[in-house]
């Protein structure tokens, strides 16, 4: 019989479109999936493992200081913990509005001001090795974002930063390249290291009201085969702020040790992505049903 010409033992890294060899699929990724499950712990109030929920809330982009201290005014009332203060936004078309732009840097002189009057846990996307100081000496929690997942320069670069990290799952890759990203960010001797699936593309997807699909399945898979965190950004995966609850409670139900939650007040003048933040109505009706489910799953919610 002929053999196929891609049979396994002729398996080599010939094919351009692969990146992994035989030899690769050998190794193990020992830091990401052996060991107790993690608990990353970012201050007394906040931690990421078995037993706690936290959410993270917050606009897309910061936007402004007025929206800034909007904000912060509302999440202490209703109790949030942990704040999105996104200055740096990895945006995917160039050709917008200037209103699309983010605010970058200036926005880390106004978080700052901001930590005189609010104790947050902040949570700041970095983009750039280049502010990588301002923004470690800033904010408590780096997040790395879907497009900057395989950025391996920048993943090593903010893991001798010794900050938590949130790295973001790349919406096309497999669940062994994120644990192999994950594991750049480890071998730095940075453990406080957080995973975050936030949707992947799929055929049905890069619609006006599913932009990509919540990969529940990726929650449970991690939860088997890796010892750290994992949170679930349904904001960003559905792209359509009627789904974020249902794919939150899911995601819980999924076993999630963390959320994270698009929030505006006023969602529809968001200036950027105004169909997926939840205003702060449903975001207090979100929280309350997490409660509740917080208590079947013997979680503290954060
Ligand atoms: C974000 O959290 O604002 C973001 C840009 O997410 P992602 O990298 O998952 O698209
Ligand atoms: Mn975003």
């Amino acid at each position: 019989m002929k053999k196929n010409k891609y049979s396994v033992n002729k398996l080599s890294n010939k094919n351009p479109t692969k990146d992994i060899t035989v030899d690769d699929l050998k190794y193990k990724l020992t830091k990401s999936t052996s060991g107790r499950k993690k608990i990353v712990k970012v201050n007394s109030k906040v931690k990421f493992g078995p037993g706690y929920l936290p959410i993270i809330a917050g606009p897309n982009g910061i936007e402004s200081k007025e929206l800034l201290y909007e904000v912060a005014n509302t999440f202490k009332k209703i109790g949030v913990n942990l704040f999105r203060v996104h200055a740096f936004k990895p945006l995917t078309f160039p050709y917008r509005s200037k209103q699309y732009y983010d605010v970058g840097i200036q926005g880390l002189d106004w978080i700052e001001e901001l930590k005189k009057y609010y104790n947050f846990t902040y949570i700041c996307e970095i983009t750039e090795i280049q502010y990588l100081e301002k923004l470690a000496n800033t904010v408590d929690i780096l997040q790395i974002g879907s497009r900057n997942m395989q950025n391996f320069e920048l993943l090593r670069e903010c893991a001798r930063s010794k900050k938590t990290i949130i790295l973001k799952r790349h919406f096309g890759t497999s669940l062994r390249d994120f644990l192999g990203a994950a594991e750049h960010i480890l071998l730095e001797g940075n453990n406080n290291l957080i995973l975050c699936e936030r949707g992947v593309a799929a055929p049905h997807t890069h619609k006006d009201t599913s932009r990509f699909m919540l990969d529940i399945q990726a929650i449970v898979a991690l939860k088997e085969i890796s010892s750290l965190p994992i949170i679930s950004d349904p904001s960003h995966a559905s792209f359509w702020a009627p789904w974020v609850e249902p794919l939150a409670l899911a995601s819980v139900a999924a076993g999630c040790d963390g959320l994270i939650i698009e929030t505006h007040p006023r969602p529809n003048q968001s200036k950027v992505d105004p169909l997926q933040p939840l205003n702060f109505n449903e975001f207090k009706n979100l929280r309350n049903k997490l409660n509740k489910l917080c208590k079947i799953f013997n979680k503290k919610l954060i």
